[in-house]
């Protein structure tokens, strides 16, 4: 299998006539070396199904390739969907192993496929929302390592009491546990992005609740980061019919009231919830 470097990329962007649009997120990675790395990080072998989000021109599918059984690529756009099996086909002998998806990720209901770990270098404007939505749809995946903004790989793996523990951090952590995996250089990429990258990797455990609960858990966790300031017994006061409810909420589940979310971790949001889907 070849991979693709950067004038197979370049080439393959002026047969397209492809302009790389900000709006998706398109900038494309050059280095075949650092392809094969994300896939070894992210601990793909035969037997795995990857997923991978976003294949743009295959840098990353064809690293992918070399190792899993199958890949499954989701892909927005249809010059990119369309030209991938071509591609794919040209640099592998076992092209039947890779299926192309147009589609927009937060759309995507099922998949033809189990998948078992998702790789894949995220379009940044969406990968928060991409990342839970998978991991909320796709229970078959146990792992993975994705490409994100930098500042956005560590809000997924931030603990509490730190300043980039919020949303993304503890509803990821609802799913999975969640750590950084190293940077990666803006020169990888063409373009280059004017933003620096982070890999993140994730292994799914059990989750702490059902579905009834996982929905109370992520409203009270939205409310409770909505105004980062606030003491809990506010900021959930809506939730509860006033702050004097919440704070007795609050107490009723063992969580001190004048805590703010930063300093909650995922079980302590699933205290307060299980206190509401109690009483
Ligand atoms: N994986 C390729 C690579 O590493 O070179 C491209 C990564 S590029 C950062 C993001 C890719 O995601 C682009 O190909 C873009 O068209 C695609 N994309 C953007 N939004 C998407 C969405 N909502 N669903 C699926 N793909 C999307």
């Amino acid at each position: 299998m070849t991979l693709l470097g950067a004038a197979e990329i370049r080439a393959l962007a002026e047969k397209l006539d492809l302009k790389p649009a900000k709006a998706l997120g398109q900038n494309f990675v050059i280095d075949a070396n650092v392809c094969r790395k994300i896939v070894r990080t992210a601990g793909v072998t035969a037997g795995d199904v990857a997923l991978e989000i976003g294949p743009g021109l295959g840098s990353l599918t064809l690293a992918l390739m070399e190792e899993a059984t199958s890949v499954i690529a989701v892909e927005i756009d249809s010059r990119l969907a369309n030209q991938l099996p071509i591609t794919a086909a040209l640099h592998s002998d076992r092209s039947e192993i890779l299926t192309v998806i147009n589609q927009d990720a937060l759309q995507v209901k099922s998949l033809p496929g189990e998948p078992t770990v998702l790789v894949a270098n995220l379009p940044y404007n969406v990968s928060v929302p991409v990342f839970l939505h998978l991991l909320e749809i796709l229970p078959t995946l146990r792992s993975g390592v994705v490409m994100v903004q930098a500042e956005v790989a560590d809000r997924l793996a931030a603990k509490p009491n730190t300043k980039e523990y919020g949303i993304p951090s503890v509803k990821a952590a609802w799913w999975a546990d969640v750590s950084g995996a190293g940077s990666v250089s803006r020169s990888i990429f063409w373009p280059a992005p004017n933003v620096d990258s982070k890999l993140v990797g994730f292994k799914r455990r059990a989750t702490p609740g059902n579905e009834t609960l996982r929905k109370e858990v992520f409203t009270i966790i939205d409310l409770a980061f909505a105004q980062r300031r606030k003491m809990l017994r506010a900021a959930l006061s809506s939730r509860y019919g006033g702050s004097a409810a919440a704070e007795a909420h609050l107490i009723a589940a063992g969580i001190d009231p004048t805590l703010r979310g930063e300093s909650l971790d995922i079980h302590g949001f699933c205290k307060i919830a299980q206190q509401g889907l109690e009483s």
